[in-house]
């Protein structure tokens, strides 16, 4: 199967190392999994429903039948620019962008997909808990990803989908429901003696957050890592994801937002991929840290540092030393903090350790990888 996308020059990728997302791919994941939702286009009114805050009906679901799903999506990706959306008066006919979120349903704490396949189009956003962002562009696909908080509101959760074409026209806009299901965390309890139990003051974790906020959450249009994340560090892990944390017999106050690596001070800590360091600073709360973006609203954090090895803007490759494990901040011995956060939430970093847990957007992007892993989130 060959790409058809247009010749024009990419500004949101860069030309060395481009996106290779087959429509093959999808469809594999689609007849394989039998878990992807594909969603139809609406199409056929011009209005913004990000500006207008007008709330278009959702499409008939089609959940219940992935296998003819598929086939369905088999027969409509092989006509060849028939679906125009004539009653956007565009000036050429246009295939109908198809939308796939991936997983779903999706669990709390997970990473989620948004592939757009749009023939034609110039741009696409989303929209997602009152927060509008524009996805990557590659030739005839965009993608997002995004993240489900720890304790993010299980049920129906309303997803708005934008894709727009080369003169501004609206070729689809949609809100459809993705179904956020429940994790059962462990609810531990830690005791902080001493002097670090001032840390635990509400307005330090505030000061933290609001330092490191602007780092880990802007978005870089482009795709700085490759395949799987390599774990940061060689100790072994000592606490999870998610974990809900009440200190000194107080109630649960917060949910652990990374995992934990034992070790020495001064062990080895490594970029889990490559990236561009967006932050490396203090705070009482973490400690010695260092940010790592990966691009496309993808960021890892390492806290607790003893020493901190390299300075905001430098450039990492996988594997890279930046960092030697400590005990500064809120520990209570010397590890390794790691969080993942996409598009500013804290999500579970197993998965993207995980070849067989998360597609790779460059070589194989098959999202069936992401559909197949047992749940890690319990650990
Ligand atoms: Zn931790």
């Amino acid at each position: 199967m060959t790409m058809s996308g247009s010749h024009q020059q990419r500004i949101d990728q860069p030309a060395q190392r481009p996106i290779r997302l087959t429509r093959r791919t999808v469809l594999r994941a689609l007849v394989g999994a039998g878990a992807g939702v594909l969603l139809t286009a609406c199409g056929g009114d011009d209005l913004d429903p990000f500006a207008s805050g007008r709330q278009p009906t959702p499409p008939p679901s089609r959940a219940g039948d992935d296998a003819q799903q598929a086939e369905d999506a088999q027969a409509q990706v092989e006509q060849t620019g028939s679906q125009a959306t004539s009653q956007v008066a565009p000036v050429v006919e246009l295939p109908e962008p198809r939308v796939y979120v991936i997983p779903s349903p999706v669990s709390q704490g997970q990473t989620v997909l948004l592939l757009i396949e749009a023939p034609g189009a110039q741009t696409a956003s989303m929209s997602w808990q009152g927060q509008t962002f524009s996805l990557l562009r590659n030739e005839d696909r965009f993608l997002g990803f995004f993240g489900i908080d720890a304790n993010a509101p299980v049920g129906p959760q309303s997803l708005g989908v934008a894709v727009s074409g080369p003169g501004g026209e609206q070729l689809l806009w949609q809100q459809t429901v993705i179904e956020i299901t429940s994790v059962e965390w462990t609810v531990d309890n830690i005791q902080i003696d001493g002097p670090n139990a001032a840390l635990l003051e509400p307005s330090i974790r505030q000061a933290d957050e609001t330092t490191r906020l602007p780092f880990q959450t802007r978005l870089t249009p482009q795709l700085h890592w490759r395949g799987v994340f390599d774990p940061p560090s060689d100790g072994q892990i000592t606490a999870l994801y998610g974990e809900q944390r009440s200190f000194n017999g107080g109630p649960v106050a917060e949910y652990h937002t990374g995992i934990d690596f034992g070790g020495e001070t001064g062990t080895s800590v490594r970029s889990a991929n490559s990236g561009v360091v967006s932050w490396a600073g203090r705070t009482r709360r973490r400690g010695n840290g260092i940010i790592v973006d990966h691009g496309a609203g993808v960021f890892t954090g390492y806290y607790h540092l003893s020493e901190v090895l390299q300075t905001a803007g430098t450039v990492v490759e996988q594997g890279d030393l930046i960092a030697r494990m400590g005990a500064t901040g809120l520990a209570t011995g010397p590890h390794l903090h790691w969080e993942v956060v996409v598009r500013g939430v804290t999500v579970n970093p197993l998965p993207w350790l995980r070849l067989l847990e998360f597609p790779d957007p460059y070589q194989e992007l098959n999202p069936l990888n992401a559909l197949t892993s047992t749940n890690l989130a319990k650990g």
